[in-house]
């Protein structure tokens, strides 16, 4: 969204300029006479012609009125005192102004009149020509327009936004005023999903939005790619409705990918400081609500800077992690809860960084699903995955399956069946031993997407777990819609650990509906003997948590395979 006159704007200001060599040339000289504020003679018909009347007498029919008709009482009292200044300060009664006045249609040109001043006994006499220079204006006009406006949404650009901001804090120094920025979360992955003429329609939708926006003292912008811009008076209302209001717009948007947005506040205190530092400090504050999952609208403190240079630093070395090795795969063995016995795991990545230390996947997955980056390393992951498989049965043993989780980002790959279906083919594994981890929250992005996906995973022989089960609001809508082989149903969404009052209740009922489903369950997050053992009460299938064992290296995982094979339990 660069600002750049396009080859047809230049063709038009050229086009502009052509037609003015004509223009000027015909405009014309007047001759006034001026005495205590007062016109004595009057300015020449040529003058009252280029206002579009024949002469002063049809001025004077159609208006009744004075040349100061024409001028805008402001303008005209701005353009007196500055001829009486210019006249006095120069030495031989030379001048020059511009000033604007309207025509008989109510347009407004702009003249430049270039005079001599004379005083001849108290009458001051004024000679001068006065050029229509209209045509240079309105190119002028239109040159900065095409400057600072977006040329996709119509809506002012970063400089002019600016400029308004900065001429509407001074003209109200004492109204609180707050800057907001929107974007659209993963609008990189929407333009190259769905191309980018649906991206530009996409901001467009947004554009029409701002720019019908009815409130006073309030300016809006488009800053760029996706980032949106505001300024209002700073209170409670006015930010939960652009909240609201805008939020209900994105979610209306026509398209196949639930569309949402979030948004940064940075409530001006210090009026003197640039504007692009208030923008800026209100795009930190929407980072934050963009690297975490729950956040729509943060607001901006100290704090947040830290957290944006942490994230920045992922993105930066999130590449290069990739080709130095340092995503490491555990995995976290799930267990039989009524044999105890190890029924697969799950891969879970970690990244050694060589001067952060270990970083938490909590940490950098929200940052690489931003990015689109996700979809490589989850590729990695599924491919060492693919070798631990192959590594088992090459030593003669027959692994249990291994989940691994499937970012709400890849699904929108198209290709992602053919990568996965390439990668058991390339390692010869059974397809059922690489199971597939989908999140709800990625079920309710995009509903009609995920079951045809889903559906065709299954005929590739792949076995769904739907993970995180619970944590949204569609939960018993896509049980109904959704082939899923299994459920993860995580714990810690539920209160009391899950064992006992209204959570112990929602668990069991999940099971039961489960039964019937003929879907088996795996409870995630068990960390305490009670909560196993309660598990086992309701005839939960499967459990996986920190009391049974916490995700480890593949090395230990494959010790536990191995003791449970053979029996011992020692490890
Ligand atoms: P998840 O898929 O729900 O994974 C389970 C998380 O719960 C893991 O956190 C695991 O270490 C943790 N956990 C397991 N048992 C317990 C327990 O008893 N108590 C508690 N408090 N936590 C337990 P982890 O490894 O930090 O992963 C966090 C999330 O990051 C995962 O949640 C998953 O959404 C994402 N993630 C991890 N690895 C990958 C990956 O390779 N690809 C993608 N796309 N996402 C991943
Ligand atoms: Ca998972
Ligand atoms: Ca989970």
């Amino acid at each position: 969204m660069e600002e750049e006159i396009s080859a047809a704007g230049v063709n038009e200001i050229l086009k502009d300029a052509e037609d003015l060599k004509g223009h000027v040339l015909s405009n014309s000289y007047v001759e006034y006479e001026w005495k205590d504020c007062r016109i004595l003679r009057d300015y020449s018909d040529s003058f009252w012609r280029m206002l579009g009347y024949k002469s002063r007498e049809s001025f004077q029919s159609d208006t009744d009125g004075h040349v100061i008709l024409c001028i805008d009482r402001v303008e005209g009292l701005r353009v007196r005192g500055e001829i009486e200044k210019a006249a006095k300060n120069s030495p031989d009664g030379f001048y020059q102004v511009v000033f604007f006045a309207k025509d008989h249609c109510g347009q407004n040109h702009e003249f430049v009149e270039c005079g001599h001043v004379e005083n001849d006994n108290g009458t001051t006499i004024y000679r001068a020509q006065i050029l229509d220079v209209t045509p240079i204006y309105k190119m002028r006009e239109a040159m900065t327009h095409r400057l600072t406006t977006d040329d996709v949404t119509g809506l002012p650009n970063m400089d002019r936004f600016y400029q308004a901001v900065r001429s509407l804090i001074s003209q109200h120094p004492d109204v609180p005023f707050e800057i907001m920025t929107m974007d659209i979360d993963r609008f990189r992955v929407i333009n190259d999903l769905f191309g980018m003429e649906t991206g530009n329609r996409l901001l467009r939708f947004f554009g029409s939005f701002f720019a019908n926006v009815n409130l006073a003292m309030s300016v809006f912008g488009h800053i760029h790619a996706d980032k949106f811009v505001m300024c209002y008076p700073s209170n409670e209302t006015n930010r939960a409705r652009f909240v609201q209001s805008l939020q209900r717009l994105a979610e209306s948007f026509p398209l196949d990918y639930r569309i949402m947005v979030r948004f940064g506040v940075y409530c001006v205190r210090d009026t003197e400081q640039p504007v692009s530092v208030m923008c800026d400090r209100a795009s930190l504050a929407l980072r934050k609500a963009k690297s975490t999952k729950d956040d729509v609208c943060c607001e901006y403190d100290e704090g947040v800077r830290q957290r944006l240079l942490d994230e920045q630093i992922i993105i930066n070395t999130m590449e290069n992690a990739l080709h130095n090795n340092e995503y490491v795969v555990l995995y976290q063995p799930k267990f039989d809860l009524k044999t105890e016995r190890v029924v697969g795991a799950e891969a879970l990545v970690r990244w050694q960084h060589p001067t952060e230390g270990f970083v938490p996947p909590g940490r950098f997955i929200p940052v690489l699903e931003n990015t689109g980056f996700i979809y490589k390393l989850d590729q990695y992951v599924w491919e060492k995955t693919c070798q631990f498989l192959r590594d088992e049965r090459d030593k003669g043993y027959t692994p249990p399956p291994i989940s691994v989780n499937v970012s709400r980002i890849d699904l929108y790959h198209r290709d992602i069946i053919h990568v996965l279906a390439l990668l058991v083919t390339k390692y010869d594994i059974p397809t059922r031993l690489l199971e597939l981890e989908i999140t709800e929250s990625a079920y309710m992005d995009n509903p009609e997407q995920m079951i045809s996906l889903v559906t065709k995973l299954h005929e590739e022989g792949f076995t769904i777990l739907m993970d995180d089960f619970g944590s949204g609001y569609s939960s018993l809508n896509m049980l109904r819609d959704l082939p899923v082989d299994l459920l993860k149903l995580d714990l810690r969404f539920l209160e009391n650990g899950g064992s006992d009052g209204r959570g112990g209740s929602i668990i069991s009922s999940i099971v039961g509906i489960s039964e019937q489903l003929n879907m088996p369950v795996i409870a995630e997050g068990v960390e305490t003997r009670t909560q196993a053992d309660f598990l086992r009460t309701i005839k939960c299938d499967y459990g996986q948590g920190f009391y049974f064992s916490r995700p480890v290296s593949e090395e230990k995982y494959r010790q536990m395979l191995m003791a449970d094979r053979t029996g011992s339990k020692t490890v």
